[in-house]
């Protein structure tokens, strides 16, 4: 059986999800599921509300002809608690083109109110990107799944746990 809140696998047994602390509702029958959708979004608030999601955006300029790297900041995404299972949210940055014969990296930051995580992903597209942009989703047992590309070509980067 699954977690009801963050869809991690856990065992009938557990009073709690090992990985969330979300109850195990097994036997309870009689929760609507209006009340279940209402205890899982409280509870997904209260886990994932104070994380910030984080991304390294680059500029650049056009400089005696060549394109040169400006400056580099992190701009907010989303909140953690925005993301959803397999759903992606697109950051607005755009890049041109990612060529599948190089690596390609992206820097994210989870920013909490006593933590901050630095993470750099790498990918190794297979085939060539273009008009792609960085996204975000929620994958099992609130970890977060990274994207590459868009709605009908995209690559995952590896998923990074968010508690
Ligand atoms: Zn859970």
């Amino acid at each position: 059986m699954k977690c009801k809140c963050c869809n991690k696998e856990i065992s009938a047994e557990d009073a709690v999800c090992s990985v969330c602390g979300f109850p195990n509702l097994k036997g309870v029958d009689d929760i609507s599921s209006d009340v279940l959708q209402n205890m899982v979004k409280e509870y997904k608030d209260k886990k994932l509300g104070c994380i910030r999601v984080e991304l390294l955006t680059y500029d650049y300029i056009i400089e005696k002809g060549k394109v040169v790297e400006q400056s580099a900041d992190y701009v907010t995404v989303c909140s953690a608690n925005e993301l959803k299972l397999q759903k992606i949210l697109w950051s607005d940055m755009v890049f041109e083109e990612v060529p599948s014969d190089r690596m390609f990296k992206v820097c994210i930051r989870l920013v909490s109110p006593d933590n901050e995580n630095t993470v750099t992903l790498d990918a190794e597209p297979e085939r060539a990107i273009s008009h792609g942009r960085v996204g975000f989703c929620l994958d099992d047992g609130f970890r977060l799944l990274t994207a590459v590309g868009n709605d009908s070509n995209k690559i995952y980067l590896e998923a990074v746990s968010l508690i």
